[in-house]
């Protein structure tokens, strides 16, 4: 198999070439057909989150076919496609695990971080935490609902029953959750860069109210808001613009510092929490639903050899939707 391997934190991802991995038990090897680019990517690749071990074969947004079954599979078969998201294996057994929480398991294993990822021709995923995709749908659009759409879903479902509902960030996953929002009857207003208008028009093409840059102030205020941007000057700017009782959802994996902020932003009942991971729940709810919905994704298509180029172009923010590696 090819790969795109990070071989030593903070420098450019290397091609590599090994033999295609055995899937073990209760695993099952795919044939990747495509994968997503996510944030998280770069802060695997950055060393912003912990432990970080190279080598490491990033991405977590894999659609592939499966070709082989390690032993014990039985609820899937060979030539099925599947999607393999951020959640790669939990423990089962921690008191979060055992309470439905597997989102926040003691001893969890992430695609592309502490597990192998899809930036390749080839993996092995743990066959209990695949999605069977069907046949309809192309698998570059499908890519991007496997982490920005599965987290965009978790952190929508986290800001509640909120009818306006500001995302702060408009790229990957609030692209997907614009439309999911909308269709639900909610009504999106969208914060980006200041002065990023390539941004702010993609964002009006998929139905949202109202455009502007973070510093700006909706034309009324939010029942809640999520933060996709890594940014943490961005949580008192958002809770300055939620009403009382509102909710800011912190979807990122990782974020700058929160600068402090006066109590006053807080006072009346607002919240800040985050949103981490995904369960399996999460996955089952949301692909029906992105069908359900009608949500077309954006996908920039690169070829695998190119996951630099994609990771830096990500980085700068200059393409609209989401970057997804063919092989
Ligand atoms: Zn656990
Ligand atoms: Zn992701």
């Amino acid at each position: 198999m090819r790969a795109m391997t990070l071989t030593a934190i903070g420098r450019p991802l290397v091609e590599t070439r090994s033999p295609d991995p055995e899937p073990g038990p209760y695993e099952v090897r795919l044939r990747v057909l495509a994968c997503g680019v996510c944030r998280t990517d770069l802060h695997v690749v950055d060393g912003e989150l912990p432990a970080v071990r190279p080598p490491v074969i990033p991405g977590h947004e894999i659609v592939g076919r499966i070709d082989a079954l390690g032993e014990g599979v039985e609820e899937l078969e060979l030539g099925q496609r599947v999607g393999v998201p951020w959640l790669g294996h939990v423990c089962g057994c921690c008191a979060y695990c055992r309470a439905g929480r597997e989102n926040l398991c003691d001893a969890p294993l992430f695609t592309g971080y502490t597990r192998p990822g899809g930036f390749a021709t080839a993996t092995v995923a743990d066959a209990r935490f695949v999605f069977p995709l069907g046949e309809e749908g192309e698998d570059t659009a499908l890519a991007p609902l496997l982490c920005a759409g599965l987290i965009g879903w978790r952190s929508l479902v986290r800001a509640g029953n909120a009818w306006r509902l500001g995302l702060y960030g408009f790229g990957a996953a609030a692209h997907i959750v614009a439309q999911v929002a909308r269709w639900q009857g909610r009504t999106v207003y969208a914060f980006t860069r200041p002065g990023d208008e390539a941004a702010q028009g993609f964002a009006r093409t998929l139905g949202a109210v109202w455009a502007g840059g973070s510093d700006q102030a909706p034309p009324a205020p939010l029942d809640a808001a999520i933060l996709f941007a890594p940014a943490g000057d961005l949580v008192p700017l958002a809770l300055a613009q939620v009403r009382k009782g509102g909710r800011v959802v912190c979807a990122g994996v990782h974020m700058s510092d929160i600068p402090s902020f006066p109590y006053s932003l807080l006072w009346e009942e607002r919240e800040v929490v985050s949103v981490a991971n995904l369960t399996r729940r999460d996955g089952d709810d949301f692909l029906p639903v992105a069908r359900r919905a009608g949500v077309v994704t954006a996908p920039v298509v690169y070829p695998l050899a190119a996951a630099n180029q994609a990771l830096d172009d990500l980085r700068r923010g200059r393409f609209q939707g989401a970057a997804v590696l063919v092989p």
